[in-house]
């Protein structure tokens, strides 16, 4: 064979047959993707749960001996409530288990093949739940892993495998059988595993490459990897397939975390790099302009967040550099003012800015606002308008034709002017004929990779400013990675005058008043000429359980957590409501004769539109909503929200949902009604919720509570993804330290040219981006 290396084929070194398999079930195709197939977890002799320590209705793992076999066969009747009641059962084997402390017995039903495959004597590990049975404790159908068959063909772990093994291939159809080799130190690794891979087969390809792996070429300087006290890459990818001790495990998972670190902060550092290449045309500020007249009359004084911030936006657009700025702020922090700021400065300029919102709703809201508070200043065109006038045109699906066909020549000929549409604009080639500035609205819907083609959209040459703004606080090291690319700057006050919001969990199950009494308050508020927001799940009773965003593009991915919803003492198992059916029950019952309007993604854009305009005038009282309402609606009329079957969200998106009320000057109220009780784990999230407004820390809460895969959407197991063992949360040091180190390697010199092995770590990360996390963001 051949010198194999890490970017060789699999089909040469386990077979076609085999790699096939591999490519099909987790996408991987070189020896180096396999390699890279980290394992889930290891198991260790002396680890696992004593059977001792097993508690009732938790799964554990235990080491064990067989100590009898016994099987049985069930006719109908007497036997069949036995077997508890299961139909179909017509045989049962109880494996007696035991180790030095206690015996446990595992039950099996319908699988004859055990009492063949296991006999007293034997060695294996067993993983379920552990629950109670006529007083003892039992395991229902663990799953087996046989580690010495207990034949006497060997007294030892390593002894039994070569046998094992061929057994396993014979046994295709036993699906539970996995068969464990033996491993130095007798530490087992314990891989992903998805349908059709058996943790003996992941195995014994992982020590075939290893067998023959030959030197592998290390990536990261030398001088990198002993200032960080890394080991090499070579040693890393053994060592943490087959540890030798703990110590070697660990200084694996530092030096492949690090290399992970690296390879997206190198992403980064690139596209920084690369903007500082492609230099922006200066919009410097220019008395007496649209900017100036807008000062003058703009009916509130700034708060300082938006004076400072105002001020770095207009020093990075007077530059060269093309600006690249997130802006942070909670909900009601007036970023609006801000961004429409930095739009006039670029008009007075003489250039066009766009600005960018995730829903339809959002982006006609934003052009109706900004007219309004561009008074005159944004009739341009029309008749008495002033002179310096601009237009502010708005590019949505409901427009008509020809009125479409007006403004994208508009847009096309370089007239100054504000455009105003939905993400999809960019991917319908709208051509601006002279764009200055992009201003995206609520960031988290939009990710890097479409950052970066917005900002390689300068058909002359100039790439346009960017300004990007969020509710959504992000925390630090998500900063640092997803949104790695850009300068971040926070706007931390609330405008005065603001009224906070309280928020209280209804617990409807254990408490039904509190929901009659929720009602009552909603027609109090509207009694006092205010307006409510309904927020339920799931648009109507005929889909799956979606999330509705309106938007075109992936749902968030901070959005309701999954898990949620299941669990011990988790939701009752009726499906999310529906705003069709709530709205319905509403008109019907505690609601009837108010004014209700229904709002969700699905409505056509025209009508969607009508909605909000109408709520907007206060014609309608309440609106009953999917998380479309979640970004960015500005109705400061609107007093309360009652959130139904809360636990479905996630902590950050109530925090979002409920920044939609209390935007006036009367107090906000904000109910979390959920069927979950007490002590269901959904209902501790839902006070934490209640608990504290800082959404922050809420984001923070929201992270440490997910796996961090589902944060990122990388949890399918085997998905080609360049985030495995880094952690946005607990790995913030090595992130930071990625960060100094990229930006030293990268420079100036965007291909990398000195650092082909870092330039191919940056092509896959491309790679995996492109349908992966950053996505997603
Ligand atoms: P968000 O940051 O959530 O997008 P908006 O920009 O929509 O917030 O602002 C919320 C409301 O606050 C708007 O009605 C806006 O006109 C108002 N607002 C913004 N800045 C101020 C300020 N400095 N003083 C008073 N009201 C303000
Ligand atoms: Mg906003």
């Amino acid at each position: 064979m051949d010198k194999i290396d890490l970017t060789s084929t699999l089909d040469r070194v386990v077979g076609g047959r085999t790699a096939a398999k591999l490519a099909e079930r987790i996408e991987v195709s070189t020896v180096g993707d396999l390699l890279r197939y980290y394992p889930r977890k290891y198991d260790q002799r002396g680890k696992l749960t004593d059977l001792a320590e097993l508690v009732v209705g938790e799964r554990a793992t235990v080491w064990a001996k067989v100590v009898t076999i016994e099987e049985r066969e069930l006719g109908y009747g007497r036997n069949r409530s036995r077997a508890g009641g299961k139909r179909g059962v017509s045989h049962i084997t109880n494996i007696v288990i035991a180790d030095s402390h206690r015996r446990l017995t595992c039950t099996f039903f319908n699988q004859r093949h055990w009492s063949k495959q296991l006999r007293p004597g034997a060695d294996a590990m067993f993983s379920g739940k552990v629950s109670l049975f006529n007083g003892k404790l039992q395991m229902s159908s663990p799953s087996v892993a046989i580690l010495d068959d207990g034949r006497g063909n060997g007294d030892g772990v390593g002894a039994g495998a070569g046998t094992a093994n061929g057994r396993a291939e014979k046994d295709k159809g036993a699906s539970a059988i996995e068969v464990i080799e033996s491993f130095p130190g007798g530490v087992i690794p314990v891989y992903p595993l998805v349908e059709g891979l058996t943790q003996a087969l992941v195995q014994r390809c992982i020590r075939t490459v290893l067998d023959v792996l030959g030197d592998v070429v290390d990536p990261v300087p030398e001088v990198l990897q002993a200032s960080h006290g890394l080991v090499d890459l070579g040693t890393a990818l053994r060592d943490i397939h087959r540890p030798r001790t703990q110590e070697h495990l660990e200084a694996a998972q530092r030096r492949l975390r690090y290399d992970e670190a690296l390879a997206i902060q190198l992403v980064l550092a690139r596209r920084r790099a690369d903007a500082r290449n492609f230099p922006a045309e200066p919009c410097p500020r220019i008395d007496g302009g649209l900017l100036d007249e807008f000062d003058r009359n703009l009916p509130f004084a700034l708060t300082i967040g938006q004076q400072l911030v105002g001020e770095i936006i207009a020093t990075d657009l007077a530059t060269i550099h093309p600006m690249n700025r997130l802006l942070q702020g909670e909900v009601g922090s007036g970023k609006t003012v801000v961004a429409l700021r930095a739009m006039l400065q670029v008009l007075d300029s003489g250039r066009q800015a766009v600005m960018l919102a995730p829903t339809e709703v959002l982006a006609a809201q934003h052009a109706r606002s900004l007219r309004e508070v561009l008074g005159p200043l944004g009739r341009g065109g029309e008749l008495g308008a002033p002179l310096e006038a601009t237009t502010i045109t708005l590019l949505t699906g409901s427009l008509s034709a020809a009125a479409r066909r007006k403004a994208l020549l508009a847009i096309a000929s370089g007239e100054p002017g504000i455009a105003v549409g939905t993400h999809a604009l960019l991917s319908e080639g709208v051509f601006f004929g002279n764009l200055g500035l992009i201003v995206v609205d609520e960031q988290h819907r939009f990710g890097v990779e479409q950052r970066h083609a917005l900002r390689t959209r300068h058909p002359e040459g100039n790439p346009p400013h960017v300004l990007v703004m969020t509710a959504t606080p992000i925390p630090r090291t998500v900063a640092m990675t997803v949104y790695g690319d850009l300068d971040t700057s926070i706007l931390s006050e609330l405008p005065t005058g603001r009224s906070p919001i309280s928020t209280t969990v209804v617990p409807a199950a254990d408490k039904p008043a509190w929901l009659d009494r929720a009602w009552e308050r909603v027609r109090e508020e509207v009694g006092k000429g205010h307006q409510a927001f309904v927020v339920c799940p799931k648009i109507g009773d005929d889909e799956g359980e979606t999330s509705d965003d309106g938007s075109d593009l992936e749902s968030d991915a901070l959005g309701p957590a999954d898990g949620s919803t299941d669990g011990p003492g988790g939701t009752s198992p009726r499906p999310p409501l529906s705003v069709t059916a709530v709205a319905q029950q509403l008109r019907d019952g505690p609601l009837a004769g108010l004014r209700l309007a229904v709002l969700h993604g699905r409505l056509p854009a025209a009508e969607k539109d009508d909605v909000m305009r109408s709520f907007a005038a206060g014609n309608i009282d309440v609106l009953v909503a999917t998380t479309v309402i979640e970004v960015g609606v500005d109705v400061p009329n609107a007093s309360m929200m009652v959130i139904l079957d809360a636990e479905r969200f996630g902590m950050s998106q109530l925090h979002q949902l409920r920044g939609r009320v209390g935007r006036g000057s009367a107090p906000g109220v904000c109910l979390l009604v959920t069927e979950g009780h007490e002590n269901a784990p959904g209902r501790a999230r839902l006070a934490a919720v209640a608990a504290t407004n800082d959404g922050f820390a809420l984001a923070e809460a929201d992270l440490e509570l997910r796996r961090e895969g589902d944060v990122l959407g990388t949890s399918q197991a085997g998905r080609a993804t360049s985030l495995r063992l880094l952690s946005l949360l607990r790995d913030k040091d090595v992130i930071a330290q990625a960060r100094d180190d990229a930006q030293g390697l990268v420079g100036d010199d965007t291909k990398m040219s000195q650092w082909p092995g870092l330039a191919d770590m940056v092509s896959e990360v491309i790679a995996a981006e492109s349908q992966d996390y950053l996505e997603k963001g």
